[in-house]
């Protein structure tokens, strides 16, 4: 048995045990075909399950409603920033864009989308370092956009919308990557919701894209095929040779949450670690949260010590007692818990202890 290590890295991320133990024990031999999921057709009958059973749970999960398709998309959530304006922009006469900044990839989300249509960026926290979610008022909405974009969840600096601006008749699309299925949300209130798999859902590479029906058919005339939205739904995700494994363990991870109970049981279950980790970083100066406390999110946790070369100490000892990928993004720095749905609240406790030690030695 090896030492008991918990992966706080912020994605690829740790998947639940429990979904790896299935993934191993039918690898070799996929429901008794005598071959692997990765060796089929992704027009077997086999798959063709597989897939229609994930989008059903997915469907259960959240209540989605009749109107909204659920897409696999290549290329992650990166790939969705060009193809959000290609298939979207020409809905305004002027193709116009309208995105909230409030990190990283929210800034790489309409520097991507720039190429193809008229981006305007509403609101931005980067002033103040992304420390806080800018407030949207629906003045700040122009009637004649196509859509408005946000980040719903700040992968790097752990904030997040509490409540979701009101737009109009302005599609509300929001990248979820970092947080999908964390919480319980409203999905009536989205245009499009998308996020890579590789934080929440499963292996990298692909993208869960969720749009609803009337959203389709807008592309812009010179849209590659695979990054059209429309024809994905026509072809239910298999116009060409779809990312099986990914998908097939996105179908694993979503059992998993709805034998937990769903929605509200892990929104609970998040919400308990995150306060673990926020009240000892509040309790105390040694510990500094990155982002204003009104803007906390469940699942990235971002926090400095009172300087590099503890930080830099920290991050040595916490790997030894196997507390592994604590590092800031490369971009900002100090120490991030990622502690996404499959973190067990066990393995938290095990960062508090450390931490409270941690302080008690070096503070
Ligand atoms: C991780 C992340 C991405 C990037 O995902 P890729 O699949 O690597 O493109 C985009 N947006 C957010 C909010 C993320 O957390």
């Amino acid at each position: 048995m090896s030492k008991q290590v918990y992966n706080f890295g912020a994605g690829p991320a740790m998947l639940p045990v429990p979904v790896m133990e299935q993934i191993r024990d039918e690898f070799l031999d996929f429901q008794g075909m005598g071959v692997s999921i990765i060796e089929i057709s992704h027009r077997a009958k086999q798959f063709e399950k597989v897939l229609l059973d994930a989008q059903e749970r997915f469907r259960q999960l959240t209540g989605l409603p009749d109107n909204y398709k659920i897409l696999f998309v290549h290329g992650g959530a990166r790939m969705q920033f060009a193809a959000l304006p290609l298939n979207l922009a020409n809905r305004s006469a002027g193709r116009k864009c309208l995105y909230v900044e409030t990190g990283n990839f929210a800034k790489l989300a309409n520097k991507d989308a720039k190429p193809f249509g008229d981006i305007q960026v509403i609101a931005s926290s980067a002033d103040t370092n992304y420390d806080r979610i800018p407030q949207i008022t629906p003045a700040m909405v122009d009637q004649d956009a196509a859509y408005l974009h946000i980040t719903s969840n700040n992968t790097i600096y752990g904030s997040r919308y509490q409540s979701f601006p009101e737009t109009g008749k302005v599609p509300l699309i929001a990248d979820q990557t970092s947080e999908i299925l964390s919480r319980q949300i409203d999905y009536s209130r989205f245009g499009c919701v998308y996020a890579g798999l590789q934080k929440n859902l499963g292996p990298s590479g692909t993208a869960l894209v969720v749009i609803r029906e009337d959203l389709l058919g807008h592309a812009a005339a010179e849209i590659p095929t695979l990054l059209n939205y429309e024809t994905c739904a026509k072809d239910n995700s298999l116009t060409n040779t779809a990312n099986t494994f990914a998908i097939y363990v996105t179908g694993l991870v979503l059992k998993w949450l709805q034998e937990l109970g769903g929605l509200a049981a892990i929104e609970k279950v998040n919400e308990q670690k995150a306060r673990t980790l926020y009240d000892l970083i509040d309790g105390t100066d040694y510990y500094r949260g990155v982002i204003q406390p009104e803007f906390r999110g469940t699942m990235n946790v971002s926090f400095n010590l009172p300087s590099g070369e503890l930080e830099a100490k920290f991050l040595q000892e916490a790997g030894e007692q196997g507390l592994y990928a604590l590092k800031g993004h490369r971009s900002v720095g100090g120490i991030r818990a990622s502690i996404y749905n499959a973190m067990p609240m066990a393995g938290v406790e095990a960062l508090a202890d450390f931490m409270r030690d941690f302080e008690a030695k070096n503070g």
